[in-house]
């Protein structure tokens, strides 16, 4: 019988939702990182995977393309499977949308403003940090920002996993990637990056999952 871990980590495959924005991106990163991954464009595909990324694009676009019940099937999943939201993916998981208000699917408790950076950083490649979960340090990484969101408020169960430069209202770096249980975010793309440390990161999630068959209740 094979051991447990590589028998998951065999089976395991990841979903990319791929209605909009750019899901092909995360694709070609799983695939480099030996993870096989597929197109999720129903909720019936839902079924077939042991993690998600919600890619970004546009948050307000996929609520119009989403529809109501795969939206429902959608909050379902995230709040009780890995998944992984960059940019708009991180807006949809949030459990406040601002700028405008609009539904979310509540997997991460954090306030997030749609398109909070002026025009001037509107669009940037910078430099933040990322926590490694090994040793406790923080190491540099690069950060592709698109129209990101900011993250304004994380509850009391939120780890922040990485932060960038010091915009906020104190002078405080920008929270810029965040876990909570088995749902990670991230206002900008590493999938636009070459350095591929976000996504193992969240690999190394989804293979916890099925090791340890975590639930919901494990949050
Ligand atoms: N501005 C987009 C939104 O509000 C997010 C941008 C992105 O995903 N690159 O949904």
């Amino acid at each position: 019988m094979l051991p447990r871990r590589s028998y998951y980590t065999k089976s395991m495959r990841i979903g990319v939702l791929a209605i909009q924005g750019d899901f092909a991106a995360h694709q070609l990163r799983l695939h480099q990182l030996g993870v096989e991954s597929i197109p999720v464009r129903k909720a019936e595909q839902l079924a077939q995977i042991e993690g998600l990324i919600i890619p970004g694009g546009e948050s307000g676009a996929f609520l119009k393309l989403l529809g109501d019940d795969f939206f429902a099937a959608l909050r379902i999943f995230v709040n009780s499977k890995p998944t992984f939201g960059t940019c708009a993916g991180a807006i949809m998981l949030a459990t406040e949308v601002l700028g405008p208000a609009q539904p979310s699917l509540g997997a991460i408790d954090m306030t997030i403003r749609r398109n909070a950076y002026g025009r001037q950083i509107d669009s940037s490649i910078r430099t933040g940090k990322l926590a490694s979960s090994a040793n406790n340090t923080l190491s540099e990484i690069e950060m592709v920002f698109i129209r990101a969101p900011k993250i304004e408020r994380i509850g009391p169960g939120v780890q922040v996993l990485a932060t960038e430069g010091g915009t906020a209202p104190d002078g405080q770096p920008d929270i810029v990637a965040v876990r909570q249980g088995s749902a990670m975010a991230a206002t900008f793309h590493p999938e636009l990056s070459s350095d591929s440390r976000v996504h193992q990161l969240f690999v190394a999630l989804v293979q916890d999952y099925c090791k340890t068959g975590a639930t919901e209740t494990s949050k």
